[in-house]
């Protein structure tokens, strides 16, 4: 039978326990044989906030997924120039790993806009995407763009944490244990990546309801 990988594509600015939980839950329950996370090298559509260096954003996605052995980490996109594109990356993996079936997993505000970008169509033809949300999400535009038979949904408690309601944490000095890995915390301390970011604008404390 064709093995199963699953990308996993997002900023992870940083990455926390609901990437992880959506990561494994998609493993699992979609049947993967193993998920890559593809922390994205320039999230180009992001312009309303300065995005952590793609290095140390690569580096805490390798310390959060070290010790699982279905998880691995790839620098396809943090060593792309330009903009990031996910057919890119679905089409290098392709290339790669000829006869794989590829699933790409991502948040689900992003699959909702899919259709915005580069080459959507061959992207939906090169892999199933999975969209990882908490449940009650609204997805009722994805049935209105027609793209309901592209896209499995799967339902993440975990997603009521965000990676904004973390770096706001960190701001305002509020928790974050339990929230992310102590190595991604330890290694966002160090290199005081989110100490600053008090004055961002549009972040602010949300409530953190994990599991609810
Ligand atoms: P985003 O707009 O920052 O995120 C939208 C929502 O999805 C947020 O709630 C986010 O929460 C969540 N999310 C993001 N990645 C996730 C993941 N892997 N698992 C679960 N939830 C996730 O999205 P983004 O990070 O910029 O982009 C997501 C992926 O789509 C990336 O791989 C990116 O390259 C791709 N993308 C491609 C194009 C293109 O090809 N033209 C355009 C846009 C996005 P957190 O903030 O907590 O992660």
């Amino acid at each position: 039978m064709a093995r199963r990988l699953g990308i996993m594509g997002g900023t992870f600015d940083p990455i926390h326990m609901g990437h992880l939980v959506a990561a494994e839950t998609a493993r699992v329950d979609v049947g993967l044989d193993e998920v890559v996370f593809v922390p994205a090298g320039d999230p180009w559509q992001k312009t309303d906030r300065d995005v952590s260096p793609a290095e140390q954003r690569y580096l805490m996605t390798v310390l959060a997924t070290a010790a699982n052995p279905a998880f691995s980490v790839s620098r396809l996109e943090v060593d792309r120039d330009g903009p990031t594109y996910t057919v890119d990356t679905l089409r290098a993996v392709r290339d790669e790993r000829p006869g794989t079936t590829l699933f790409f997993i991502t948040g689900a505000d992003a699959i909702l806009n899919i259709l915005t970008w580069k080459d959507a169509e061959e992207a939906l033809q090169l892999a199933t995407f999975v969209a990882a949300t908490r449940p009650g999400h609204d997805l009722s535009s994805l049935e209105r763009q027609g793209l309901r038979e592209h896209v499995t949904v799967l339902d993440i408690p975990a997603l009521a944490i965000s990676s904004s309601d973390i770096r706001a944490r960190f701001a305002a000095d509020a928790a974050v244990r339990y929230l992310i890995p102590d190595s991604v915390e330890q290694f966002a301390r160090k290199h005081a990546l989110y100490a600053a970011a008090a004055a961002r604008p549009g972040e602010h404390l949300q409530e953190v309801a994990v599991g609810g």
